[in-house]
């Protein structure tokens, strides 16, 4: 797994620097901009730093990760720190009652590039999101089969778009970080 450490610079609309002092789920989402690769995406977040406070429409956006189309992955945001990724102005039931009421505060978020307008993730973007995601669910001691989220299953939001159409790929896309977690697990060095 590559995992490139690119942080963004404290800012309130990207790196707000609040604490997230705990972890109990990890929210995937697509960047909804096709062909997109992921420098630019971590770019765009970092831009936010550069809205005037006093304008009508802000914009707050980030994640902790962004898996690029070839599967190379940014970090931008440290794990301690909270990301501005699945904020709306209602949530679904299950994800207040197992999450919290504002679940930003107590969830890492995980973007996804794509490269066309249906959604759909390469093969080798889905492998690293996935050994991304088996990875912190060891870090942070949790089920992977229980505690990956679609920004959808949050908000309702159609996020990401691929995995809220084909259920049954999301369904293959959580077992296929279960099987790098037992792998993880079984003390497998990689
Ligand atoms: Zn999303």
């Amino acid at each position: 797994m590559n995992i490139e450490n690119r942080l963004l610079t404290p800012n309130t609309f990207s790196r707000p620097g609040k604490r997230l002092p705990f972890v109990k789920g990890i929210v995937i989402h697509y960047t909804a901009a096709p062909g997109q690769r992921a420098v630019n995406t971590r770019g765009y977040f970092e831009s936010l730093k550069n809205q005037n406070p006093e304008a009508d429409h802000l914009v707050f956006a980030s994640a902790h990760f962004i898996v690029d189309l070839d599967g190379h992955i940014i970090q931008d945001l440290p794990l301690d720190e909270m990301a501005y990724h699945c904020g709306a102005q209602t949530y679904k039931e299950e994800a207040m009652m197992r999450l919290s009421t504002y679940p930003n505060n107590c969830t890492l978020g995980i973007e996804l590039c794509h490269k066309n307008s249906s959604g759909a993730f390469s093969d080798d973007t889905l492998t690293a999101a996935a050994e991304l995601a088996a990875h912190l669910c060891r870090q942070f001691s949790l089920n992977p089969e229980t505690s990956l989220w679609r920004h959808f299953d949050v908000t309702g939001k159609d996020c990401p778009k691929y995995f809220v159409a084909h259920e049954d790929k999301w369904n293959q896309f959580v077992a296929l970080v279960n099987e790098y977690y037992k792998e993880e697990n079984d003390g497998t060095e990689r």
